[in-house]
């Protein structure tokens, strides 16, 4: 891809178990507001963490997150991870990205703000704040000091560039519609209607 200036590239990675409105929503407010040429959306294969719950096997929550961004230009899936047999740590991606972008072109992670406090937890954490920019994002009521601290702390330490932002609040998660199908709740509207016919379909999350 070429763009004037270089290219602004965005990569949301995720456990999309499954794929939901609140992840659509975020990378889109972020693709406008940052200008980003393209978004990545990652699936991990291998979680690092959340070793505590079996995820829906990959090719499913890859499917589904297909689904989920075909209508839209400016997303693409990314299958790095799920075709990792190995763990998934977010540094071999981004540099994965990197390998195969130009110099000129940058990199934004994109993540819930929730996640960047946990950042120096995160696998060779002060190559990766040097490789990308992250932005994290909040819901538009918080007003979490604690947060903004932290993440000023982080940025100072390892001369990072991470921006906090707010996208309209989505109280949805993966955890509550997975806990909905399996209660024989509607998940209707809380996710694409593709996204929903496929679960029910395959029969996902019905016994977990
Ligand atoms: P789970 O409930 O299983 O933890 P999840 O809904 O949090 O799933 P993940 O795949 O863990 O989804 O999240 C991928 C990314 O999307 C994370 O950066 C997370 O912070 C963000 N995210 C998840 N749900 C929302 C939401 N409703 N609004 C904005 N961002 C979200
Ligand atoms: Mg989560």
């Amino acid at each position: 891809m070429k763009c004037k200036n270089g290219c602004r590239f965005g990569i949301m990675g995720g456990s999309f178990d499954p794929i939901h409105y609140g992840h659509l929503v975020l990378a889109e407010q972020i693709r406008t507001q940052f200008y980003l040429d393209m978004v990545y959306f990652v699936p991990v294969g291998a979680p690092s963490h959340k070793k505590d719950r079996k995820l829906a096997d990959k090719l499913s929550r890859y499917e589904m997150v297909v689904m989920a961004t075909m209508t839209n230009p400016y997303f693409q899936v990314s299958r790095i991870e799920i075709d990792n047999m190995d763990v998934s740590y977010t540094i071999d991606t981004v540099k994965e990205f990197r390998n195969n972008i130009g110099q000129d072109d940058t990199l934004y992670f994109i993540t819930g703000a929730d996640a960047i406090i946990d950042i120096e937890t995160w696998k060779s954490c002060e190559e990766l704040l040097s490789l990308c920019k992250f932005i994290g994002a909040t819901r538009p009521t918080v007003n979490d000091t604690h947060l903004v601290n932290k993440v000023n702390d982080i940025v100072q330490k390892y001369d990072a560039d991470i921006q906090l932002t707010t996208v309209p609040a989505l109280a949805i998660s993966s955890t509550d519609i997975r806990n909905r199908v399996k209660n024989d709740m509607s998940i209707r509207y809380l996710l694409p209607e593709s996204v929903e016919s496929y679960i029910h379909k395959k029969g996902l999350y019905r016994h977990r």
